[in-house]
């Protein structure tokens, strides 16, 4: 299948082909037609599947096909970088066609909130918008979705995750009734499921490859001692073949800790977290896209959503918690059929959640040999040790646990 054969209008053609796109993706290839037909949509599908051009294309050919002077599609995303990922997916593909298009997002200043309402008012046809910031503009009455014909809610999962539910909810209670619904989800949990049943018409449903990472990922694990971590990544690092890393670590405290100890093997280290400010989390993320930066760390408001091109190496310092986090973190890397490597390294306490991840994928990942310098690891038994540290939590006192998990080269 070709793009040709959605019979889209040449201009868009002419976009999407200019991003070097060359033939759609299966999601692309199954939603697309959905989507042009008018029909509701209810689609399991993981970023970097190519998702977002799933129901931007359909979207933009209708808007194109039959231009109005009014709002014409919302799309709700859980985080500002998401939206913005959004917004210049749109002005790439629209960049032949006169399709418009506003982000909306909270952190702004006064001056940009001024801007938005403006161009509110102007006319745009697609709003990409985060739901707290556009309950915000519903309930001051700045837009108005009167024409609405499309609704996309993307990445609903990690709405409801954020806690948006009533958000989501409350922002539908404005639309109208006779619109085209588009749902887009990481995860099928039930909450998902009751809200596609409550918002969408007889929606056709997608699954693609859910749970299992992008072919082009070589994965592999170092079981380790923490103590052993940061030296291990140190080395790990000094291989320039890597040229675009991304680190997860648990926490933003962690992940500010990390920067400092890795600033010492490169000095571009960059740590991306909550605690900044919006125009400072913009500049790091066009950095580490211009390649200035080599090394980004993060918690995992970095593995959903985050688009960018050529990543060639995804660390995990610590497993994930949720076995579908590690996929979405591991997705980062060889995305759009490209190659890269996901290194997860995993302690004692982490090894249970090593488990789950290669149960959910149905396989298990490569365990590599820790560099002679840094002494044994742990052994790897996932059930003796998930005792051992549910015993520690119910004893905290249990002197065994330190003698037990001491380092053994130590
Ligand atoms: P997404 O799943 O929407 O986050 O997209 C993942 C990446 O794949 C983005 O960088 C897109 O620009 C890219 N992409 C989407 N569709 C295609 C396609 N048909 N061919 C090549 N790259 C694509």
């Amino acid at each position: 299948m070709t793009f040709d054969d959605f019979n889209f209008d040449d201009s868009l053609l002419e976009g999407l082909y200019s991003m070097g796109y060359k033939k759609p993706t299966p999601i692309q290839e199954q939603a697309i037609p959905v989507i042009l037909k008018n029909k509701d949509l209810i689609a399991c599908a993981q970023t970097g599947t190519g998702k977002t051009a799933a129901y931007l294309l359909p979207i933009i050919h209708h808007i194109l096909k039959a231009p109005t002077r009014h709002l014409n599609t919302l799309i709700i995303a859980p985080t500002r970088e998401l939206i913005l990922q959004i917004d210049q997916q749109i002005d790439g593909m629209g960049y032949f066609c006169s399709v418009g298009s506003i982000a909306i997002y909270g952190g702004n200043d006064g001056m940009t909130w001024e801007k938005q309402k403006h161009a509110l008012r102007e006319g745009v046809d697609i709003v990409c918008a985060t739901p707290g910031r556009l309950i915000a503009l519903l309930q001051n009455g700045d837009i108005n979705f009167e024409h609405l014909q499309h609704l996309v809610l993307d990445e609903a999962d990690r709405m409801l995750d954020m806690g948006f539910f009533d958000d989501i909810k409350s922002i539908i209670n404005y639309l109208p009734k006779k619109r085209q619904t588009i749902l887009f989800s990481a995860t099928m949990p039930p909450k998902i499921r009751m809200l596609a049943n409550q918002i969408a018409n007889e929606p056709e449903q997608i699954n693609i490859a859910i749970s299992k990472p992008a072919a082009g990922i070589v994965q592999q694990v170092y079981i380790v001692y923490d103590s052993q971590k940061e030296s291990l990544v140190k080395l790990i690092l000094k291989n320039k073949d890597f040229q675009s890393v991304i680190i997860f670590s648990s926490t933003k405290d962690n992940v500010k800790l990390l920067e400092r100890t890795l600033r010492q093997v490169d000095g571009s280290v960059k740590a991306f977290h909550s605690d900044l400010e919006q125009v400072e989390r913009e500049e790091i993320m066009r950095d580490f896209k211009a390649k200035k930066i080599r090394v980004l760390i993060g918690t995992d408001i970095l593995s959903r959503g985050i688009d960018v091109d050529g990543i060639s190496l995804v660390i995990n310092y610590n497993a994930p918690p949720d076995p579908e986090d590690y996929i979405h973190r591991i997705g980062r890397t060889a995305r759009a059929e490209k190659a890269g490597v996901a290194i997860t390294l995993v302690n004692e306490r982490d090894q249970i959640k090593l488990s789950k991840i290669e149960d959910l994928m149905g396989f298990e990942v490569a365990r590599m040999p820790i560099p002679s310098d840094l002494g044994p690891g742990p052994e790897y038994n996932p059930a003796a040790n998930k005792k051992e540290f549910s015993n520690f939590k119910s004893n905290k006192k249990s002197s065994n646990y330190f003698s037990k998990s001491k380092p053994k080269h130590k």
